[in-house]
């Protein structure tokens, strides 16, 4: 089985389709939350999405704040603009698509959730915040998303010791049979690991994989679209510099 692994998409219509476009042919697909929120393209990127086959889905955020079910104070204002500007343009079936996901889900050995365990929306960004999803863990693995930034842990069960990997310009996670593993495939929508090429993944079950790759997409494109609708124009820089 072979799954196609995407995740704060952030309603960036352009590096979605470059994404899909080298995740063709997979067998299902897994979504880690963060559909919509700072992009130009919340309705298009929900319609893509759901559409995807064999797809689970959990939600992010950003989604939770955009059916206003999130304290936007969470938020910093560039971000609480841009969820003002999509609550606007979201139809009742996108509300409605976005309330059906659920905040945690499992398929096939994988834990899938948009931030951490046991807290759905906290961040994993050490060690010892790992840690804490290992304790919590019942699969092999945990997919998360989050920080937009792509990367993995991996921990023997029972040991402290958790090693880190960055895998900014791509790379391959083995996955040993002995080993528990939290995968970060990064975002495609609002990558901010330092390379601002669209980042997502690919899980081979048989090969025991999970690949990361990074391809480039329009991005003038996306910043022009985002200008034209009067979003802050600091997310537009961001996406050029991913950061
Ligand atoms: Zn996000």
């Amino acid at each position: 089985m072979r799954y196609g692994i995407i995740s704060d998409i952030h309603a960036n219509l352009e590096a979605l389709e470059a994404a899909l476009k080298r995740l063709r042919g997979v067998d299902a697909y897994i979504c880690l939350g963060d559909i919509i929120g700072y992009g130009p393209d919340p309705g298009e990127c929900i319609e893509v999405v759901k559409a995807l086959p064999g797809l689970r889905c959990v939600i992010g955020n950003h989604d939770l704040a955009c059916v206003g079910k999130y304290d936007v104070n969470w938020f910093n204002w560039y971000a609480r603009d841009a969820i003002a500007w999509t609550q606007e343009r979201l139809t009742a079936a996108d509300r409605g698509y976005l309330l059906s996901l659920p905040l945690m889900d499992m398929e096939n050995s994988l834990t899938l959730v948009h931030g951490s365990l046991p807290q759905p929306m906290d961040y994993v960004t050490s060690a010892a915040d790992a840690r804490g999803v290992f304790a919590e863990m019942i699969t092999p693995v945990c997919l998360i998303g989050h920080t937009h930034v792509s990367e993995h842990y991996a921990h023997t069960h029972g040991a402290a010791h958790v090693t880190h990997r960055s895998l900014k310009r791509g790379g391959t996670v083995k996955l040993d049979r002995g080993l528990s593993y939290i995968v970060n495939c990064g975002s495609v929508g609002q990558p901010r690991d330092g390379n601002p090429l669209a980042s997502f993944g690919l899980y081979d079950t048989a090969r025991r994989e999970v690949k990361i790759m990074r391809v480039e997409y329009a991005v003038e494109r996306v910043r022009e679209k985002m200008e034209e609708v009067n979003l802050p124009a600091l997310l537009g820089e961001r996406l050029a510099l991913g950061r």
